[in-house]
């Protein structure tokens, strides 16, 4: 097998990985950096994201005051020392970008405009018109390119890490294009793979956010943190679930019901504002947890609209009329009417809550360092954790850019000091990993189809592990993933051929995906309580004597994951109550 060695290896170009390797570069120009990602950098989910990025920038904000949105937005469930260190970087890594060419917005004076977003209780979110992520990864990718010492490896998927002699030494990864597998020998490693929403039946996540890279670390030994809290964004498309920005509503969009009535004010987030004038701390600007609850709540209590769709709830923009929707939300006006055949300048346009983002991931600590030595991890796929049980709107295009910048220069510190590794010992592990696949291969095929338990998979987690959950419904879950996981040993491939095997493919990233559901769905249950995302129709409240804590979920290769807990670390913000109501205090 052919072995690349190098300094530091990346797994993941997109917005976590690309700055973990441009300040590696920048850092040490003689240092060799591998950036391997499954897709053409450009194809991550970063170049979805739509509506910006929060970092204190104006003279009416603080840092204390975008410290406090996200701990109590998170419910209390950060780790503030992480909080205080990421928002204190946030501005220097937008102003950066600035420097790369990223086309901010501006104001009339032409400085960098902001805008409100959910939970933000002061504007404070940059953006570039409603393609803010396409934007910054643009910006990243093209400055990544000024660096020789950046190899990058487009279109390898990593399958297996390389632990030896206690450290992570590398990995192995498929060429695609030849089906070829290669070793990748380092002196640390970042793992920058994105999340995991693909686990559930209706998500925003491109189809790529499978969970390799949670279940790359899982597997090698290191937990995954806070796997319960799985995002619900308010505004999805109900056919397709694809994402409606929440600027839409920081625009001055409102949410209606049946009746044309703005129901939010009925669930804590009231007073009733102005049309056209959203008020920063109530209304359609809640954080997203709350206001995709209060729409299940009118779905239950049969107020909402019935559609092609099914029960969808209203968002209507009519009144911010055709110039704003064009200069501010182009991409919603297109997606809108590309997807649905609704113009959201003259109709309104039905939604419904979908699954979008995993505020767990790798633990890691305030270096982005995972517990297994060697092994660094940033981005959405790691948790360290500035989230808590609820992320704000905003905060993860910065926060990949923060812990991208973090673990970049901890591998960089880490790998210094490393001897080169064992040869033998990690030519071993990369036979293992092939004949792994081999089997994939050679395996007749069974009753067992990679389409058919993925189909499995998503509908048990939607069934029993959404908005809302329950013991009975958290236990039927875990006890079908636990037989998928089982009835997984026994799929194999139509395709036996080596290029560009997208059947093999997908039966790794089934592998990752039910390793991550098992982590969300075990951890679910779990947690006797309800907070931020994770909702217990059985638990409804928060409670802080016995789970102001991390789960964390331990891999085991034929068992159900281990639960323990960790402490949360509180620096100045004790757990108090969220209030979005605009009562004046
Ligand atoms: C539709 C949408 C809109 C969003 N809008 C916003 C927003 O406005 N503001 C905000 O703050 N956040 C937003 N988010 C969230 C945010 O965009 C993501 O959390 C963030 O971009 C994730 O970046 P990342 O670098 O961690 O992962 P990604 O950009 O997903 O990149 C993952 C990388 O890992 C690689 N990879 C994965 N597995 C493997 C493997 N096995 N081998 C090799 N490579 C692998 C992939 O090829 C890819 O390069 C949005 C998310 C979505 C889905």
């Amino acid at each position: 097998m052919e072995t690349i060695k190098t300094d530091v290896a990346i797994i993941g170009a997109g917005g976590a990985g690309l700055r973990a390797a441009i300040a590696l570069a920048e850092a040490d120009p003689k240092i060799r950096i591998a950036l391997i990602s499954k897709v053409y950098p450009m194809r991550s989910h970063t170049c979805a994201a739509e509506g910006g990025a929060a970092g204190v920038i104006k003279a009416d904000d603080s840092f204390e005051q975008h410290f406090h949105d996200t701990v109590g937005g998170g419910d209390w469930l950060c780790d503030q020392d992480a909080v205080e260190y990421f928002i204190h970087e946030a501005p220097k890594e937008l102003t950066q970008l600035e420097h790369w060419g990223c086309p901010w917005n501006r104001e009339p004076d032409g400085s960098v405009a902001v805008r409100p977003f959910g939970g933000m209780k002061i504007q404070r979110t940059w953006f570039a018109a409603d393609k803010s992520g396409f934007h910054i990864l643009h910006t990243l990718f093209q400055t990544s390119l000024q660096y020789p010492n950046i190899q990058r490896f487009d279109e390898y998927y990593a399958t297996d890490l390389m632990v030896d002699d206690g450290r992570c030494q590398g990995f192995t990864a498929i060429e695609m294009k030849t089906g070829q597998m290669r070793r990748f020998q380092a002196g640390a490693v970042v793992i920058a793979g994105g999340g995991a929403g693909r686990i559930f039946p209706f998500n925003t996540n491109g189809a790529i956010k499978t969970g390799d890279g949670m279940a790359l670390a899982y597997r090698a030994g290191a937990p995954l943190k806070d796997m319960e809290f799985v995002q619900y964004h308010p505004t999805g498309l109900p056919n397709t679930g694809t994402l409606l920005t929440e600027a839409c509503r920081a625009e001055g969009g409102v949410l209606l019901n049946k009746d044309g009535y703005r129901f939010l004010q009925d669930y804590g987030m009231g007073p009733e504002t102005p049309l056209g004038k959203p008020e920063l701390k109530t209304m359609e600007l809640g954080p997203r947890d709350r206001v995709s609850q209060s729409i299940w709540h009118e779905i239950q209590k049969g107020r909402a609209a019935k559609t092609p769709w099914g029960d969808c709830v209203w968002l209507d923009m009519r009144h911010l009329g055709e110039k704003t929707i064009n200069e501010r939300l182009p991409f919603v006006r297109d997606i809108c009417i590309s997807y649905l055949g609704i113009d959201p300048v003259a109709e309104m346009v039905p939604i419904r809550p979908v699954a979008h983002y995993m505020m767990g991931g790798i633990h890691t600590d305030i270096n982005a360092a995972t517990s297994v030595p060697g092994l660094f991890a940033a981005g959405e796929c790691a948790c360290v954790s500035i989230n808590g049980a609820n992320r704000l709107g905003s905060n993860s295009l910065v926060e990949i850019l923060v812990f991208g910048h973090r673990a970049g220069l901890s591998a960089l510190d880490y790998a210094r000091g490393q001897k080169p590794g064992n040869d033998a010992a990690l030519s071993t592990q990369g036979e293992a990993a092939q004949a792994k696949l081999r089997a994939l291969f050679t395996r007749n095929i069974g009753k067992e189809s990679i389409s058919g338990l993925r189909k499995e998979m998503t509908d048990t987690m939607g069934e029993g592990a959404g908005i809302y959950r329950t013991q009975e419904g958290l236990t039927e879950t875990c006890d079908k993933l636990a037989d998928l996981r089982r009835r997984y040993a026994d799929v194999a491939l139509h395709d036996k051929t080596n290029v560009y095997n997208t059947d093999l493919l997908s039966a790794l990233e089934l592998g990752s995906m039910l390793d991550c559901a098992e982590a969300v769905a075990v951890s679910g249950l779990e947690r006797k309580e309800s907070r931020g995302a994770h909702q217990r129709l059985d638990f409804t409240a928060r409670d802080d004597s016995k789970y102001l804590k991390h789960s964390m979920a331990y891999y085991h290769p034929t068992e159900p994951p281990r639960i323990d807990y960790r402490d949360v670390v509180i620096t100045t913000s004790p757990p108090g109550v969220r209030d979005y109501s605009g009562a004046k205090k």
